[in-house]
């Protein structure tokens, strides 16, 4: 069977790979000439790398380690001490940690919290744990629920000061959908929570050893490609074409520099497209099908990805850092967690600033001035000076990953769609991960199973109907 997926994504290459695994043939098409999507990196004139996001691998992201592992390319997770190191606010340049020893979950996770005195009281931390108590009770069902309120309004409903979110939770709510916890969900903190609590290895952090093009897409291009499956930069969906029942008949695919539009028509279709071009791309036909209308309440959130090369070197740190900062959300050292970027003389920062919805549309210079000046409170020994700023790069994205506020879990989609031969993938569709790379990865999975399970369910009917003697009715 032919599968056109649009969208050269983590959860677009994933399907294609688990499609090919299956004996299919598909055929992606990604819009730009970078594969990757939301881990997209490009190289500058100095052959310099710079990235659409500051990416983390987490030891809690089972089909991500899978997909690692059945490419052959485990080893170019660089996994990091298992730890949470923030900053601190009032203590400019002196760091606060959470240090998981070796234990099984959840103890090791809970001698981290109570080993650290030097963010939340001995009071804060028995509200916390009882507050949690539903959780370990109830498990994904109350996660689910909770999507009700926001991470703010869980925190009140269980007594538990708001000093917390200061200390903690706006750095983590930041870190997983880059906005504040008054605004997110708490099924996500929740969710993290969860699989962090509940898998020894859950919250250990790993980098790449080198850009996500190069070094997880590539790979996973290799593998589709060699299998018979193909894939296509410069190629953007422009229209998806619809038959007289409503089904798709073909993909329009945009011909680009003067070349003709083309259509390519297979045997089935998927979007692995974000959720906010799919939604501009919908067929008229389909707008009104409450499957197709839940995606109106899902939209991409703002985030701006910032890389700052110095002349020296920062900081020796191998690891995420919270900044915890206002401006900032989570940034690392390139220099020394990631082996293709290393350099043993000079700091090569990459920082996430978020919320960014202020300044999205401001221009990098002002983005640039303001990021140096809460570097000045991380890093005070170095900034302003002697440390001399040589460079930078500023990627915009003002529609990430869907913005996960209360409520949202409701219009995530299935993988299948009420159309026949039409599915999605996408970080953003229905999947016990958050928008992530887990997910992204996940999803594609999904959607790949649902193909076949679909295609055998056609195959199997038209085998009963072939086998049925003549004249047998029901
Ligand atoms: C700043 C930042 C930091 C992040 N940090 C982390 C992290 O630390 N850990 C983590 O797990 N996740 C992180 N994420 C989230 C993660 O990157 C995403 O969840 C994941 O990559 C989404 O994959 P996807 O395939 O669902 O979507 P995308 O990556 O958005 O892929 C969609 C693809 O569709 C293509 N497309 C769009 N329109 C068309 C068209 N008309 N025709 C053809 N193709 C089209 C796009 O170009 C894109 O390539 C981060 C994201 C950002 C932006």
């Amino acid at each position: 069977m032919r599968v056109a997926i649009a969208g050269a994504g983590l959860a677009g290459l994933s399907c294609a790979k688990y499609l090919v695994d299956a004996g299919h043939i598909p055929i992606v098409l990604e819009r730009r000439d970078v594969l990757g999507g939301k881990v997209a990196a490009w190289k500058d004139k100095d052959g310099d790398w710079y990235e659409t996001g500051l990416h983390i691998f987490f030891g809690a992201y089972p089909n991500m380690l899978q997909l690692f592992n059945e490419l052959g390319i485990e080893d170019r997770l660089q996994w990091k001490e298992h730890a949470m190191i923030m900053n601190q606010p009032n203590n400019p340049g002196v760091y606060s940690r959470f240090d998981f020893p070796d234990l099984p979950a959840p103890w090791n996770g809970v001698a981290a919290i109570l080993r650290n005195n030097d963010m939340l009281t001995w009071e804060e931390k028995v509200r916390f744990a009882i507050g949690l108590v539903p959780l370990m009770l109830r498990g994904q069902a109350y996660v689910e629920e909770m999507d009700q309120y926001s991470w703010t309004e869980w925190l009140r409903q269980h007594r538990i000061p708001e000093r917390v979110n200061e200390e903690i939770f706006i750095a983590m709510s930041k870190s997983l959908n880059f906005i504040g916890p008054d605004e997110i969900s708490a099924t996500v903190i929740l969710t993290a929570l969860t699989r962090f609590l509940q898998e020894k290895n859950g919250s250990q952090m790993a980098f790449l050893d080198g850009a996500p093009t190069e070094r997880l897409c590539q790979p996973l291009v290799d593998y589709i490609t060699e299998r018979g499956g193909e894939v296509h930069l410069n190629a953007p969906l422009k229209e998806i074409q619809l038959d007289s029942q409503g089904s798709v008949s073909g993909f329009l695919i945009q011909g680009l520099k003067g070349a003709a539009d083309q259509t390519l028509a297979v045997d089935t279709y998927v979007s692995a497209m974000p959720v906010d071009p799919l939604k501009v791309m919908l067929p008229d036909r389909w707008r009104e099908m409450d499957y197709f209308k839940q995606l109106d309440e899902l939209a991409g959130v703002p985030v701006i990805n910032i890389h700052l090369w110095f002349d020296r070197k920062l900081t020796d740190i191998d690891h995420l850092l919270f900044s915890r900062s206002p401006l900032l959300s989570v940034y690392a050292d390139m220099s020394n967690t990631c082996r293709e970027y290393a350099n043993p003389d000079k700091s090569m920062l990459e920082l996430v600033l978020a919320p960014a919805k202020d300044w999205i549309v401001r221009p990098d210079e002002e983005i640039i001035a303001a990021t140096m000046a809460e570097l000045e409170k991380l890093f005070p020994q170095q900034i302003p000076t002697p440390a001399k700023l040589l460079k930078y790069k500023v990627v915009k994205t003002p529609r990430s990953v869907y913005q996960a506020t209360p409520g949202r879990q409701a219009y995530r989609p299935s993988q299948p769609t009420p159309i026949s031969n039409f599915y999605l993938t996408g970080d953003y569709t229905l999947q016990r991960y958050l928008a992530s790379m887990e997910g992204a990865v996940l999803s594609g999975k999904l959607t790949a199973q649902a193909i076949c399970r679909d295609q055998q369910a056609i195959m199997s009917e038209q085998t009963i109907s072939e086998s049925e003697p003549e004249g047998s009715s029901v």
